[in-house]
């Protein structure tokens, strides 16, 4: 029982500084949040211990009288939080969850859609060297001038390539999708339609963005981006595909569930059905809304930094820096250098190499996790404009991000 500082202080060393990091600095990676200290005290128990393949009431192991009781939850609160008729909230991860839900509904060499990974898709969704790539015949739709899914060309190419699945979901996008769009024309070519929603499950779960449930086959989300819970995945789906999903996972994609994390996913979904959620995620939506204002001022376009889209329906903003003498490295490294974290993102067309980049992708879901109100959101807005300035002063700069994080301290009974 030697506690960690003892046991191993070069890794106990790492893990303090980390918290540090996150308590010092501003967290404005879009997939990113801070869990609950319960969700992490659930993560951390002993329930890590437990071998447990299979699923509630049809284990492979004795003594999954606890963890049943535990993943139960997890499974009826899901369901309850988003409308749906089943749940597999075994996934370790976002990836998987998507690579069983696939492994459900296709074969190999079966022909899925998927939203360009350059235009704002995601790895899964039908990237060349990902699973997804390499097991099925991929089929990508992109977003228009507008920098909006230019959904006649999705009806067009599922015409064409009559897929077996289309895929409606993003990592990089600031809008929302028609779903009802996407199911009417995945019915047509005699698609499944899935919907990944690992970046907007938290607003869906509050009621401030369209629910995909009613439309989609299955359902796919992380639980540890806006959701905020423990990282992991969830696979939702209609009651008729219910067995098809619980074996793709196990024994399919998977072996023992961690039932660790899904104790930590069940407390971030009651989390997730409480108004102070509601109230952080309307906090989220309005910060990404100010900071998208703040970035198309004449001031800011002048020097060559635009918003992709012209705005944000969501909680992320996609800056635009094809014009700008800044790249999306060099914004990225300035912005940390002032105690900012975002992460580069390619833009759709980007004439720039992809490990450079002509954009930023910047999230708002930890800062108002954190506390931040819409006038400290401005502050952060007017703070990032002024750093994609030639004429920046990483000093002043720096001052007021220190200010803003002094304002909202992150986990303060965690500090020693
Ligand atoms: N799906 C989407 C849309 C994502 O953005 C991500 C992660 O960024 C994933 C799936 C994968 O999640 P994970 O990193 O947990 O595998």
């Amino acid at each position: 029982n030697t506690p960690l500082h003892e046991l191993d202080p070069a890794v106990a060393a790492a893990v303090d500084a980390e918290l540090h990091r996150q308590q010092s600095t501003l967290e404005m990676i879009a997939s990113e949040n801070f869990a609950p200290v319960a969700v992490m005290e659930a993560q951390g128990s002993v329930l890590t211990n437990k071998y447990a393949e299979g699923y509630p009431g049809r284990r492979y192991y004795g003594g999954c009288e606890h963890v049943d009781v535990v993943e139960q939850i997890a499974v009826d609160r899901v369901k309850e939080l988003f409308g749906a008729e089943h749940a597999n909230v075994q996934p370790h991860s976002g990836a998987q969850a998507n690579a069983a839900a696939m492994f459900a509904l296709l074969k190999p060499g079966d022909t899925i859609m998927g939203l360009d990974l350059a235009h704002g898709g995601h790895l899964t969704h039908g990237m060349k060297i990902n699973f997804s790539g390499k097991l099925y015949d991929v089929v990508a739709y992109h977003v228009g001038e507008d920098g909006r899914v230019d959904m006649a060309e999705v009806e067009r190419l599922a015409r064409e390539a009559r897929p077996k699945l289309i895929v409606a979901g993003w990592s990089a996008y600031p809008r929302q999708l028609d779903f009802a769009a996407f199911r009417r024309i995945a019915d047509e070519a005699g698609a499944y339609l899935m919907v990944d929603m690992a970046h907007f499950a938290g607003l869906v779960a509050a009621g401030l963005h369209p629910n995909p449930v009613p439309h989609a086959h299955v359902v796919t989300t992380t639980t540890h981006k806006t959701l905020g819970g423990p990282r992991g995945g969830v696979i939702l789906s209609t009651a008729e595909l219910a067995k098809k999903v619980n074996s793709a996972v196990f024994p399919g994609q998977q072996g023992g569930p961690l039932e660790h994390v899904i104790a930590a996913k069940a407390v971030a979904f009651k989390v997730a059905a409480s108004e102070d959620f509601k109230e952080r995620q309307r906090r989220t939506l309005e910060g990404a809304r100010l900071l998208a204002e703040r970035l198309v001022r004449d001031d800011v376009r002048a020097v060559g930094v635009d918003v992709l889209s012209g705005g944000t329906d969501v909680h992320l903003v996609l800056v635009d820096l094809r014009d700008s003498e800044l790249d999306g490295r060099q914004a990225e490294d300035r912005l940390h250098e002032i105690g900012i974290t975002v992460n580069r993102n390619a833009v759709p067309n980007d004439p720039r190499p992809p490990m450079v980049t002509s954009g930023l992708r910047i999230g708002t879901p930890a800062l108002a996790t954190r506390g931040f109100t819409a006038e400290d959101f401005a502050e952060v807005a007017d703070v990032i404009a002024e750093a994609l300035k030639p004429s920046y002063d990483a000093e002043a700069l720096k001052a007021r991000v220190k200010a803003l994080a002094g304002r909202h301290p992150l986990y303060p009974g965690l500090t020693k």
